[in-house]
């Protein structure tokens, strides 16, 4: 079920059922794109059409606030739960270290997304990872294409902020299996 919030077509699924589809989609190697719809995003996406239609056409949108949840809950959502970025990387690597997933980390400042993915390894190891920073030129971008597509990975998680992700997975489908729009995370995990 999906519900409208300000045009922002949001996903009801709680966390467990989000890293569920998102195991799916790797274990079939099915295409999908994964957006963390937080208020800025859904609250600028009714003044930009182009956010809004890349939003909605997303396979999975999750509610990445609690002001988003309530909303939605207001309009019948039953089970809802608050799915951020960084919580969706949390619950997916554990099943990403049983399915030895490729995960790539792009974005973040130099070294932050390396630092991250460190962090990550070093929790459930088995993990293949690779990453890059998130500030290149658009000279620079076709080799931070190739290195993506030569990694192969299961998991892209591009972190280079709202909603700028969004353009840039939407601009280059085919890299991964699942594409995952996660913010700031890569600090967060950095520590
Ligand atoms: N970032 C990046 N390249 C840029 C601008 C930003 O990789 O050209 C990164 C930045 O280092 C940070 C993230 O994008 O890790 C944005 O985080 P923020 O918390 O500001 O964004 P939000 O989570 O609100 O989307």
């Amino acid at each position: 079920m999906r519900v409208d919030i300000l045009g922002i077509t949001v996903d009801t699924y709680s966390m467990q059922e989000t890293v569920d589809q998102i195991r799916q989609a790797v274990e079939g190697q099915i295409p999908m794109r994964v957006v963390t719809a937080n208020p800025e995003m859904i609250f600028a996406s009714e003044r930009n059409a182009r956010l809004k239609k890349l939003i909605n056409s997303a396979d999975i949108v999750t509610a990445d606030g609690i002001g988003v949840v309530w909303a939605a809950r207001r309009l019948g959502a039953q089970v809802m739960e608050r799915v951020t970025g960084i919580d969706l990387v949390h619950g997916l690597f554990p099943i990403a270290h049983v399915g030895k997933w490729r995960i790539f980390f792009l974005g973040g400042k130099p070294g932050v997304a390396e630092q991250a993915a460190n962090q990550v390894v070093l929790m459930n190891d088995g993990i293949s990872w690779d990453a890059m920073h998130g500030y290149f030129s658009a000279k620079e971008e076709p080799k931070i294409l190739e290195k993506i597509q030569n990694f192969q990975p299961d998991v892209l998680l591009v972190g280079l902020g709202a909603p700028r992700q969004e353009y840039w997975i939407a601009e280059h489908p085919g890299l991964a299996t699942v594409s995952i729009g996660v913010g700031g995370s890569f600090d967060a995990l950095a520590g």
